[in-house]
């Protein structure tokens, strides 16, 4: 099985069934503990309910959020539950698994990702770097000797990387993703209306009505939240013009590490780019008018990937099905 340990979302994709689970990264513990509530079953879904909205003495905690591992016992935990129910689903036995990875998170996270797999019974285990499997979910010649640029946008981070000959050339991680885009849709309330939203009203926000530049007619959408100054719940109506400019510090962040990270290419490898372009992948590529935004800045063709979300999960089962052909190629990726 393929799995796609995403920072807001972790998805496992089985050859020939497609994806057999999609559900949030989230885990709920006891209050100022790590200890796992039920015995390990409020993972995923379940658990996501309770963000924002848990009793006093628990916690939903995302031990990815930021791209770095915060907790092993409870990432090893939320695998655990992940690949378990998935091998009871389809009826595997020691599973091969590969799991994507943030490019960023260390050589000790990375071994504790591997040994939560072997723990979670899988036969044998191999590590990708995100945005390979991005790449080769969309469908990019990253095996090739011409460039691939791939820029993923998360829940947490963003992976900008160039490829080729099934290796990265260039690649920068950096903690700018969709949840800053929700947190400066926090930010906005509190300073223009000092109202008070959460995490889940912010992404809804951000969803229907956000977006990078203007791409036609404007909207607008109601917000409820609570006054800060009289403590009590308010509502009040947003424009898609006032969300677009919230939005614009992190969009100029993530273009940025995009520009950067051009800026480092080799001439051929930027040659090659001319011709192939950019592709978007993640979660955070669905915000409208950003291809359009990165095509500004860089001039390049900008292409959203099919299925954005499901990108990486289903390179991750690609990879698996190609194993003996990309092995060597990737070895220094996928070791650890
Ligand atoms: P990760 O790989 O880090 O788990 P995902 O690729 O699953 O992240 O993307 C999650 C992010 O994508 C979240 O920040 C979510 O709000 C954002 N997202 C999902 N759909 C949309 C959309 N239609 N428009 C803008 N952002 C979106
Ligand atoms: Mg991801």
């Amino acid at each position: 099985m393929g799995i796609d340990l995403g920072t807001c979302n972790t998805l496992v994709a089985v050859r020939g069934q497609g994806i057999v689970l999609n559900e949030p990264s989230v885990v709920a513990v006891k209050k100022g503990t790590n200890q796992v509530l039920k015995g390990g079953q409020a993972v995923g879904w379940v658990a996501k309910e309770m963000l924002g909205k848990t009793p006093g003495s628990i916690t939903a905690v995302r031990p990815l959020k930021d791209g770095v591992i915060s907790d092993f016992e409870i990432t090893e935990a939320m695998l655990n539950y992940f690949i378990t129910k998935v091998t009871g689903r389809v009826r595997m036995l020691g599973p091969r698994v590969v799991i994507s990875i943030p490019s960023g998170i260390t050589a000790v996270e990375k071994r504790a990702v591997f040994d939560s797999a072997e723990h979670a019974g899988a036969r044998k285990t191999y590590l990708l770097e995100e945005p390979i499997a991005a790449a080769i979910g969309a469908g990019l010649p990253f095996a090739e000797p011409t460039a691939s640029m791939i820029v993923d946008i998360g829940g947490g981070t963003t992976e900008v990387a160039i490829m080729a000959l099934a290796d990265i050339a260039n690649c920068e991680s950096v903690r700018v993703a969709g949840d800053d885009m929700d947190e400066a849709i926090i930010a906005h309330m509190k300073r223009t209306y000092s109202l008070m939203i959460g995490e889940q009203t912010a992404e809804r926000v951000k969803i229907q009505i956000g977006s990078a530049a203007p791409t036609g007619e404007e909207t607008e959408m109601e917000v409820r939240g609570r006054d800060m100054v009289s403590g009590l719940p308010r509502k009040t109506t947003i424009t898609s013009e006032e969300v677009r400019e919230a939005l614009s510090e992190p969009i100029t962040n993530i273009i940025e590490a995009v520009t950067r990270t051009l800026e480092r290419a080799e001439p051929e490898l930027a040659a090659d780019l001319v011709e192939n372009g950019i592709m978007l992948a993640g979660g955070g590529s669905l915000l409208s008018g950003l291809p359009i935004q990165i095509n500004k800045a860089t001039g390049l063709d900008v292409t959203l990937a099919e299925d954005p979300l499901t990108c990486v999960a289903r390179g991750t089962a690609i990879y698996l099905e190609n194993i003996d052909v990309w092995k060597d190629t990737l070895e220094n990726n996928s070791d650890i």
